[in-house]
């Protein structure tokens, strides 16, 4: 059977484009490789909240509950997807894995794990949390304790008393040393020097500030980005640094030995575990085969709109498929766009 669209993945920035593709009269499908809705929030840490205010973090169409100064949980993000899902009635296939995309004149095919469809126009909306990113430092095979991604990082119990380093200055770096300070000994290891947001300053700031720079952009004008800092002072995180979790901090090091991290100036420091928060990368391995994607992992677009693929567009990876587009409020403007898009491109086909 061949449809019109079908979106690949099953996440919020897959539901918003449904969303405004449901509006339509084209046939459409999602295909996702998760068994359950709700996307990668489904494996965040358990003690994981939003930055973003309930306010700041809906889709479009419905509010996430809680107002301006509640921070939503993992399970209450997942819960929000859900009910989106189910309210919507979305036609979603899963778990069905995308495996590659293949153009055939004009029309796509989709070898998947659950066989082939075929389709006129692809979304492709498969985030980044399946190609997490580990910096590239020497010795990791020699080293003798656990070494993960904060994607695959739980709660805090497995390193109860042991000592952990935690590498990256971000959101989810502050948020992970402060689950594991309680029961751990822990060491932050940081690039460059982590910023604090005042406590006043909820993460609304961070959409601002990136609004900002995202208006002069598009007026051409130079604009230098207001910094109060990155790291959104939510309840779990002003825990930690009234505790001193915060206070100390090392820079980035240089390579692994059996039993810990060590740095070029011959500091050394043991450690049972080191866990990166490091990013993400995003995930593309099922479009190889169009030859698209670029030296830097990423895809030459207009918009979301692939700009040497006719009938592709790539929703929610960040600024280069929109403004703000990987974030929760952000991707409903970019899904609008591309549902607009691929209904024109399909009139006019
Ligand atoms: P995902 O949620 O990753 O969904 C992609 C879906 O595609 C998944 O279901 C996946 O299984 C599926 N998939 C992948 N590959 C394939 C394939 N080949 N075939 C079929 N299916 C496939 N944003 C905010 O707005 N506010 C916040 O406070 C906030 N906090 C964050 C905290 C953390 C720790 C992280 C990591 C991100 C945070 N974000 C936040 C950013 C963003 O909202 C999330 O990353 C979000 O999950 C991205 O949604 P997505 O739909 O693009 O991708």
């Amino acid at each position: 059977m061949e449809y019109d669209v079908i979106i690949i993945g099953g996440g919020q920035s897959a539901l918003a484009v449904a969303y405004y593709l449901r509006r339509t009269s084209l046939h459409y499908l999602l295909l996702d490789s998760e068994a359950r809705p709700g996307g990668s929030w489904q494996h965040g840490w358990h003690s994981l909240s939003l930055f973003s205010p309930a306010l700041w973090s809906s889709l479009p169409g419905v509010l996430m509950p809680g107002g301006q100064q509640y921070y939503p949980s993992r399970d209450e993000t997942v819960h929000y997807l859900q009910e989106y899902e189910t309210r919507y009635q979305f036609p979603v296939q899963r778990p069905v894995k995308v495996l590659q995309v293949e153009k055939q004149a004009d029309r796509y095919r989709l070898d998947t794990t659950a066989g082939t469809y075929y389709a006129r126009t692809v979304v492709s909306a498969t985030g980044s949390f399946v190609n997490p990113y580990i910096p590239d430092i020497p010795g990791k095979e020699r080293f003798r304790g656990s070494l993960l991604h904060s994607s695959s990082y739980q709660s805090p119990e497995i390193f109860s008393n042991q000592r952990v380093a935690v590498v990256g200055e971000g959101n989810s770096g502050a948020q992970i040393l402060a689950d594991l300070a309680p029961t751990a000994d822990t060491l932050w290891i940081t690039k460059q020097p982590p910023t604090f947001l005042p406590d006043d300053i909820d993460g609304k700031y961070l959409f601002d500030a990136a609004t900002m720079q995202y208006e002069a952009m598009q007026q051409g004008k130079d604009f230098q980005r207001p910094s109060l800092g990155q790291i959104v002072m939510v309840p779990p995180v002003k825990a930690a640094r009234d505790k001193g979790v915060y206070q100390h901090y090392l820079p980035a090091f240089d390579y692994f030995y059996e039993d810990g991290i060590a740095w070029q100036n011959g500091r050394k420091e043991t450690v049972d575990a080191v866990i990166f928060c490091t990013g993400f990368r995003p995930a593309l391995a099922h479009l190889l085969p169009l030859g698209i994607i670029q030296p830097n992992g990423k895809i030459n677009t207009r918009g979301t709109a692939a700009a040497d693929m006719p009938g592709l567009w790539l929703v929610g990876y960040g600024q280069w498929t929109g403004f703000a587009s990987a974030t929760l409020i952000g991707v409903g403007r970019t899904a609008r766009k591309t549902a607009e898009e691929i209904n024109a491109y399909l009139q006019g086909n």
